[in-house]
């Protein structure tokens, strides 16, 4: 199962009683729903319209996050009777996870981007194992070692039930710039990839109220990884430019799918910005000690905070997205060894 953020960064220690349901803006109710992933939880926004509501985000089919989702919507007083829309902001299992059971017991309209909507099907929808094989490959070329590879355990029937996305003719795919009705408003589709390729946020432009799904968060910084030949090459170009393109929005409030809401968007994208350019400072420094690969210099960066081979890999993917934003800026470069891996050395 891929999970959707670094073990780079921890929530803060106190626990928020669960499930959450708090209406954060006049009409719009934040849930929030435990997850089995470092983050430990996940925000479905629910936005009530006079004529039903729209879902933004599923959370996923843990028995306990199940659970909590059925709670939330119970204490704003929803009831899937009148669930109209769906919007999946990006493919990760915890925003995903329940989209095929809501979609099915509401008839609710779902919305996604192509690229995203793509992804869940090679992901989630039956291809699972060639997915896991080709981005162990990957991987593979970049020093890590078969030990290391994700999720070859787990029983497909289990992870149907964690994860399980609507078929591709119930979805209307968005693109950039689009304005959207969702619960008798309309918003704006901004595409905004780097954390996943197909990622969109939504500006409700009458007042500034921005979902921003997992591209700007508070307190931690959103993964960006690479994990596959198949996916967009540069995803930490694109997440900077994303980055950009979002910075100036009339943004008066931040809705983010992690954490709490916030303001202060321009501050905010500035401060993760920054943070991407200090780690290529440090990741700079150990090529010029000597060519390496991925996996070794993800070690150096990251070590100390793995706790298992999934945490690994995502270090592993989220130094990638780091060595190839080097090699498309021309600092750095990478060349194959007669064994075959991939080494990065500063040009
Ligand atoms: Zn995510
Ligand atoms: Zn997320």
């Amino acid at each position: 199962m891929q999970q959707p953020q670094p073990p780079l960064a921890q929530p803060r220690s106190t626990p928020e009683p669960l499930p959450e349901a708090r209406e954060v803006v006049d009409g719009i109710w934040k849930i929030t729903v435990p997850i089995p992933f470092p983050l430990r939880t996940v925000n479905v926004f629910a936005l009530v319209g006079k004529h039903g509501w729209a879902m933004i985000d599923t959370s996923m089919g843990t028995p306990d996050t199940r659970e909590a989702l059925w709670k939330g919507l119970e204490r704003a007083g929803l009831s899937l009777d009148n669930l109209r829309t769906i919007v999946l902001t990006h493919h990760h299992p915890d925003h995903v996870g329940l989209s095929g059971e809501l979609q099915e017991r509401s008839g609710a309209n779902v919305f996604m981007h192509p690229i995203d909507e793509d992804a869940i099907r090679v992901i989630w929808a039956g291809k699972m194992s060639e997915r896991f094989g080709r981005v162990s490959n990957f991987f593979s070329q970049h020093g890590m070692l078969p030990g290391d590879f994700w999720f070859t355990q787990v029983d497909p029937d289990v992870m149907r039930n964690l994860i399980r996305v609507p078929p591709h003719e119930k979805f209307t795919l968005v693109n950039d710039g689009e304005v959207i009705t969702v619960a008798g408003e309309q918003y704006r589709v901004i595409w905004t990839p780097g954390h996943s390729d197909g990622q969109i946020c939504l500006l409700r432009e009458r007042d500034g109220v921005f979902l921003a799904a997992d591209h700007v968060l508070p307190r931690i910084t959103p993964n960006i990884g690479l994990y596959s030949e198949k996916d967009r090459p540069n995803p930490l170009g694109d997440y900077l430019a994303s980055l950009a393109k979002v910075a100036d929005l009339p943004a008066s409030i931040v809705l983010p799918g992690h954490g709490e809401p916030f303001t202060g968007l321009a501050e905010r994208t500035a401060q993760i910005t920054q943070h991407h350019y200090d780690r290529e400072k440090q990741i700079l420094a150990l090529l010029d000690q000597q060519p390496q690969h991925a996996n070794r210099v993800a070690e150096q960066l990251f070590s100390h905070r793995w706790n298992n081979s999934e945490a690994r890999r995502m270090a592993v993917a989220e130094t990638l997205s780091h060595l190839e934003h080097l090699r498309f800026s021309g600092q750095a470069e990478q060349h194959r060894t007669s064994d075959g891996l991939l080494l990065y050395s500063v040009v």
